[in-house]
Formats: C-alpha cells, sequence, structure tokens
C-alpha cells in the first residue's frame, strides 16, 4: 500500500501509467487527503544519473530562454521585483546578508550577487556549475542538495525556485533548509501548481477521452506525448508536485511559518515571465496560456509562490 509523501495518508489513487523520456515505467500517484501528485517508483537519483538528465543540452535549454538580451532583462527585472517584495518579510539587519540559492542554471543567482548578497549557489549539474561560475564569477557549490553539508542556522533567505519539482524526498530537502537558515530567515519557493485551471482541465479532457485517443490528439496538436506526464508531471525531471494545500502541509512539517501564498500565471511579469518561448506556441498553447490567465484570477494560476518564516 502506498502512503503520501507528504501528509502520510494512504488514500494514495493511481492516475495515469507513464513512460519517462530516459527509460523505464513508473505510476502518476496523487493523494486524496492533501493534493499531493507524484511519480512512482524512481530510479536511484545518483550524481551519474542526475548529471545525465541535467547536462549540457538540459541547461542550456534552460538558458536558451534568456539567450538574447531583451530576454535577459525582463528575467533580470522579475528576479529583482520578487527580491524587492520579500524585502518587506527579512528583519533589517547588517548590509552583508547570506542568501542559498538551490540551482545555478538561471540569471537569478547573478542578480543576489548584483544586489550584494554573499550567496551560496548549490547546483546539481556538473555542466551548470562549472559554467555558472564562469559565466558570473561566482562561488557555486557543485552536488545534490540532499548530499551537500551546509552549517546550522546562517542563511537569511533561501531560494528554491522551479526546484522542489524535481526533488524526490522534497520533505527531507526543505528539513534541511530549515536547519540551515537562521531564526527569521524566508524561505521563497517557486513550484509549478498541480491545481491549476488549465492543468484541471488538461486532465479534465484527458480522463474523459481516454488515454489512447487523448494521447493522438495531443501529439497531433502540440507534438508533446501525453505517455511521458501527467500535467507538470515529468518524470524523471518533474517527479513531485504539489498544490496550495500539500505545500502548506509541507512547509509547516519541517517547521517553517507561512506567511504569504500566490497562484500567478505563467506569463506573470514578477513570477513566470515569458520571453522568448512564446514565439514558438501552437495555438492550442496560446489558447490555454488564456486558460492560465483566467485561472490567476481565480486563484487558480499555474504557479505556486510561497513565503515562509523561521520563528
Ligand atoms: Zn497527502
Amino acid at each position: 500500500m502506498k502512503t503520501c509523501k507528504i501528509c502520510r495518508s494512504v488514500a494514495v489513487n493511481v492516475v495515469a501509467q507513464l513512460l519517462p523520456k530516459h527509460g523505464g515505467r513508473c505510476d502518476a500517484l496523487q493523494c486524496h487527503q492533501c493534493g499531493f501528485l507524484w511519480a512512482d517508483p524512481l530510479p536511484d537519483f545518483t550524481p551519474e544519473f542526475l548529471n545525465q538528465i541535467y547536462g549540457e543540452a538540459y541547461t542550456e535549454q534552460i538558458r536558451s530562454l534568456e539567450s538574447d538580451y531583451e530576454s535577459r532583462r525582463t528575467l533580470y527585472q522579475a528576479t529583482v521585483s520578487q527580491l524587492d517584495l520579500l524585502e518587506k518579510y527579512l528583519p533589517s539587519s547588517p548590509r552583508y546578508r547570506k542568501a542559498l540559492n538551490i540551482g545555478a542554471m538561471t540569471i537569478s543567482s547573478k542578480v543576489l550577487l548584483d544586489q550584494g548578497w554573499d550567496l551560496t549557489a548549490v547546483e546539481v549539474s556538473d555542466y551548470a556549475a562549472r559554467s555558472a561560475a564562469e559565466k558570473w564569477d561566482m562561488q557555486v557549490v557543485h552536488g545534490k542538495i540532499e548530499d551537500v553539508t551546509l552549517p546550522a542556522d546562517v542563511f537569511d533567505l533561501i531560494k528554491l525556485s522551479h526546484v522542489i519539482e524535481h526533488l524526490a524526498d522534497p520533505l527531507a530537502v526543505l528539513h534541511k533548509l530549515h536547519s540551515t537558515m537562521k531564526r527569521g530567515g524566508i524561505l521563497l519557493l517557486e513550484t509549478d501548481n498541480s491545481a491549476g485551471l488549465k492543468t484541471w482541465l488538461e486532465v479534465s479532457v484527458r480522463r474523459l477521452l481516454g488515454e489512447a485517443l487523448a494521447t493522438s490528439l495531443v501529439y497531433r496538436l502540440t507534438q508533446k506525448n501525453l505517455k511521458t506526464r501527467y500535467g507538470r508531471l515529468i518524470p524523471y525531471e518533474h517527479v513531485s508536485l504539489f498544490n496550495q494545500k500539500s505545500l502548506l502541509l509541507a512547509v509547516q512539517d519541517v517547521g517553517f511559518v507561512p506567511i504569504q501564498i500566490l497562484c500567478p500565471a505563467q506569463g506573470d511579469p514578477v513570477w513566470f515571465p515569458f520571453t522568448n518561448q512564446a514565439q514558438r506556441w501552437t495555438p492550442l498553447e496560446r489558447l490555454m496560456s488564456y486558460v492560465d490567465a483566467l485561472g490567476a484570477k481565480i486563484g487558480r494560476g499555474e504557479v505556486l509562490v510561497m513565503f515562509a518564516r523561521k520563528e
């Protein structure tokens, strides 16, 4: 019997059977109590396996979103705006403050450095760690966040931006982040919302049509293979998907106090700005982005943002 990784309920259902693009097969499981959605079983996420997934091709695909000047400026400004919003939650303290950024693939590390943060970045990908150090002249701790040793009670800010969905054991990592954070410090966490209106519509249509018909239709319209994904669950990259309820439970479980939770749409200028990717959209993808914008208006956008404090 399967148990929810977040609320430990046994009310767990198989919602889809998937064929991950890196091989093997797994189920998409969802908890009825808290809504947490995860891939199971998972292979052993060894550093070697993770470097196969998050190698040069993956890193450069992420960085292609900031490859031109205008896109880079948009993403840079988004992080500046995020840090502005965060400032009101941080205690007024000495200017020299410590930040931990999990991941070093995007320009947000550079923004933290430019704003005077004493930054530690942890990056699992060999390629991303090496190239970030060269590109942005920064220190990067290379390794899995699960394996890296971090001192207790030191960071004023921890930024976990679109990382938690990649983790096999999100509670263990949140626990580690809580212990390395200073009292009064702030966690800024962003991830995909598994209960966004757009995702809800997509999985409802999938259920209604049945797997075979939905798969062939979606492939014809978007060239995406539904067999490899369920909503934003795309193993073995996205393996842990939260909604508001399960994310609140998770951060509280390890001792953080949630301050604010937001559900903006993809395309939100602060939380998920579109840069050059919109130029490649199919008409269906364009239509679904309107659904997402509508979702955000009713508190069900595709992005989840959480501010939480260590008291
Ligand atoms: Zn649960």
